[in-house]
């Protein structure tokens, strides 16, 4: 275990030891070893023993598959070997600025056309004032997206940004998706790079993961077509690494995706994670279908969220974190998944809009108390975290 301490966030950072990858440590117990076989899925789970990266072939095999169990009895085994029992969460607050937006992606429940009933910005007294209704409340990071405002001018953002440090100023700043990043970009008129140095300058620290929903083409034009092309959001991803932010990277899934375009969603990710190495954690997120253009399709089920986390364990072999994101599948699941690859739960979350305008049923918030409850029961160690994945304290 190495340990630093961070004198900034006053925070110790305990890098966990990596398990030592023996097979005597890793490997399934023998009834196990014989149903891998009896699936064939043997030259998969030889592979992840081995530490050897995954292929297509096997990505697809895997969704393919119906047993659910040896996937995720895989993926803990990547699991563990990356965090031990370690499980991640922190204490965050969400803020979507704006829900105006003129990119009609058709799974969408959170937006407003401009000039359509519904449609709000929110300026500094609303952000004041949203910030006001926990005092006393300990937040390490905020997480800021919104809409794509065809109006706001650049200042807007870099003006939020400062306001909320005056506010917090220890407070990490993760915001803005890279459809939002490209859209200032365009305000700002200046390079992709000056407009992300500028965005720092002001506060921004990390980026978040959403709006790359899946890396397709044929989903992009179906789908989101005025939004970056998987292309375009892989470059400006590249850019944000560049300039020595971090950000996670999630998966859209349970539309109209097919599992060979997710697994190619996750080899480009881990190309580019291979040639970056930007990439905290990768984050799936459940398609809930309510109020969007797209809610004759069903939900999710909880065979699926369990296999995309899974999936998403084996197959990004370099990305650190997996996350069961509790908002998208409820807490109950998020603990489970526990056991099939994820290591992060996410935070607290205080108030929650997007997910929950396409009806989701899960609470806007869940105390720490509950977290560390979940986690412990699930046999794991509980890890408050800031958003870099220092530790903040261990339960
Ligand atoms: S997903 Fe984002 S970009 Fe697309 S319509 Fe909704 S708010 Fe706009």
């Amino acid at each position: 275990m190495s340990i630093t301490v961070d004198s900034d966030l006053n925070a110790v950072s305990l890098t966990p030891t990596p398990v030592a990858p023996t097979k005597a440590d890793d490997r399934l117990p023998s009834y196990m070893e014989h149903q891998v076989q009896r699936a064939g899925l043997a030259s998969i789970y030889d592979k992840v023993l081995a530490g050897e990266r995954l292929s297509h072939a096997d990505g697809v095999a895997l969704y393919d598959t119906r047993e659910l169990n040896l996937v995720g009895a895989m993926a803990n085994i990547v699991r563990e070997r990356k965090n031990g029992d370690l499980t991640y969460f922190n204490r965050n607050l969400h803020i979507n600025y704006t829900n105006i937006c003129n990119k009609q992606c058709l799974f969408c429940a959170f937006d407003r056309l401009p000039g359509e009933e519904g449609g709000y910005v929110m300026y500094e007294d609303e952000i004041t004032e949203r910030f006001a209704r926990f005092d006393g409340h300990e937040i390490h990071e905020v997480h800021m997206v919104a809409g794509i405002h065809p109006r706001l001018p650049f200042e807007y953002y870099t003006n939020l940004l400062r306001h909320v440090k005056k506010i917090r100023p220890n407070i990490h700043i993760k915001a803005f998706t890279m459809i939002e990043l490209a859209q200032m970009q365009r305000l700002s008129k200046l390079s992709l790079e000056e407009t992300i140095y500028a965005l720092k300058e002001a506060g921004l620290d990390s980026c978040p993961g959403g709006g790359c929903e899946v890396l397709s083409d044929r989903v992009h034009k179906e789908l989101f077509r005025l939004k970056l092309k998987p292309e375009q959001w892989l470059e400006t991803q590249r850019t944000v690494h560049k300039c020595g932010l971090k950000s996670n990277a999630t998966l859209l899934y349970g539309h109209i995706e097919t599992m060979d375009e997710r697994v190619t969603h996750f080899e480009r990710l881990r190309e580019l994670q291979d040639e970056t190495g930007g990439f905290q954690t990768f984050i799936p997120l459940a398609f809930h279908p309510d109020n969007t253009e797209i809610s004759h399709l069903p939900p999710t089920t909880g065979f699926d969220d369990l296999k995309n986390i899974a999936v998403g364990r084996l197959m990004l072999d370099n990305f650190p974190h997996i996350k069961g994101y509790w908002t998208m599948i409820s807490p109950r699941l998020a603990q489970v998944s526990l056991s099939y690859g994820s290591d992060d739960m996410d935070g607290t979350i205080l108030e929650e809009k997007i997910t929950h305008e396409a009806g989701a049923l899960t609470p806007q918030e869940i105390t720490l108390d509950y977290f560390v409850h979940l986690i412990k029961e699930a046999g794991r160690i509980p890890v408050e975290r800031d958003t870099i994945y220092n530790e903040i304290q261990r339960f």
